[in-house]
């Protein structure tokens, strides 16, 4: 079986940074994957707003990219299936074809994934108005009116862009609730803030661009909301089925990591969205796979 110092899973700005500091430290390292490049082009338009790709970090990341491909031996462009830590230290992986490698040192970088409303219109019209990253996209809204849609977690969202646009209409389905905390009451005083309570999405129409949000109340009521954006906010859902029974989570599924990527099995390190560090961004997933990559370095040095 294939040994190494360090596996990496996951090959977007946070796997390819980690990949690229193991490879600068001069570290066996092998990069399991299915691509290269992860979630970094989202280009996003509306009316009157020609078609921006916003994305800072995406050029480091490709730049990561082509020397990982240049330099790398051992890139398995494959899902890891199944992590086993073994007996004195390390782990094995079993990819997707069913063979083994293995590694004294694990960074686990496999991302998250937005948890959608699944209504008409919500893919028509991704990135022209739908968006699911108001901390990606809320400064197009300036004077606007938008929707944001979720529950607890949308809260940070709604107060992102109650600062910029025109109105905001909050809509929250009817089995969700909120807490009564300090930010609720901040957002839900704001005067911009309209909350729809108990009503639940139908679709999203428009032209080239969203143009309405069409909600059913309890009793059957309709309304359609003039929008030229909705937010659907129900939080990124992490990638955790490798490790979901191997390392700590928080309430929401992500691995918790320390400020030095550590979790909390040694030897086994995590970097990105799939982690729950603070803003799902490119720029943070590249500063965090770095890290991740010196800590580990630091421990197998320690072990040498
Ligand atoms: C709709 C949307 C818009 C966004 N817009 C922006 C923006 O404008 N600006 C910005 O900075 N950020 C934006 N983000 C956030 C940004 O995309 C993420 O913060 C960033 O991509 C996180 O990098 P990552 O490496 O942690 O994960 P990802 O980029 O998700 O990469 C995860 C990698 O892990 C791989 N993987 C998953 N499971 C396995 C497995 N079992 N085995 C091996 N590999 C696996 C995947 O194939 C992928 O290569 C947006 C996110 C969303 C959802």
């Amino acid at each position: 079986m294939a040994e190494y110092d360090i596996i990496v899973l996951g090959g977007g700005p946070a796997g390819l940074a980690a990949t690229f500091y193991s490879l600068q430290a001069q570290l066996n390292v092998a990069l399991v994957a299915p691509s290269l490049g992860g979630k970094v082009s989202y280009p996003f338009a509306l009316r009157g707003l020609p078609a921006v790709e916003a994305v800072w970090g995406a050029d480091l990341t490709q730049q990561f990219e082509a020397h990982v491909e240049a330099k790398l031996k051992a890139y398995f462009p494959q899902e890891a299936k199944q992590i086993q830590p073994r007996h004195g230290g390390g782990f094995q992986v079993m990819l997707d074809d069913t063979s083994l490698i293995s590694a004294q040192t694990l960074i686990v970088c496999t991302g998250a994934h937005p948890q959608r409303l699944y209504v008409e219109g919500e893919m028509q019209y991704f990135g022209r108005g739908v968006s699911f990253s108001a901390i990606s996209h809320a400064a197009f809204f300036r004077n606007r009116n938008v929707a944001v849609i979720g529950g607890e977690r949308a809260l940070p969202a709604v107060q992102k862009l109650s600062a910029l646009a025109a109105r905001v209409y909050f809509v929250i389905a009817r089995t969700d609730d909120i807490k009564r905390s300090h930010l609720a009451e901040q957002v839900l005083r704001n005067p911009k803030v309209f909350l729809f309570q108990e009503w639940e999405v139908q679709g999203i129409s428009g032209d080239e661009f969203v143009t309405s949000l069409d909600l059913v109340g309890v009793n059957g009521e309709t309304r359609s909301l003039p929008v030229e954006g909705v937010f659907v906010e129900f939080g990124l859902l992490p990638n955790i089925e490798l490790v979901r029974d191997l390392v700590a989570l928080d309430e929401y599924g992500h691995i918790i990591v320390n400020q030095r990527n550590e979790t909390n099995v040694p030897g086994l390190f995590a970097a990105g969205d799939v982690t729950n560090v603070h803003a799902e961004q490119v720029p943070v997933a590249i500063g965090e796979g770095v890290k991740a990559a010196l800590s580990a370095w630091s421990y197998l040095a320690m072990r040498r």
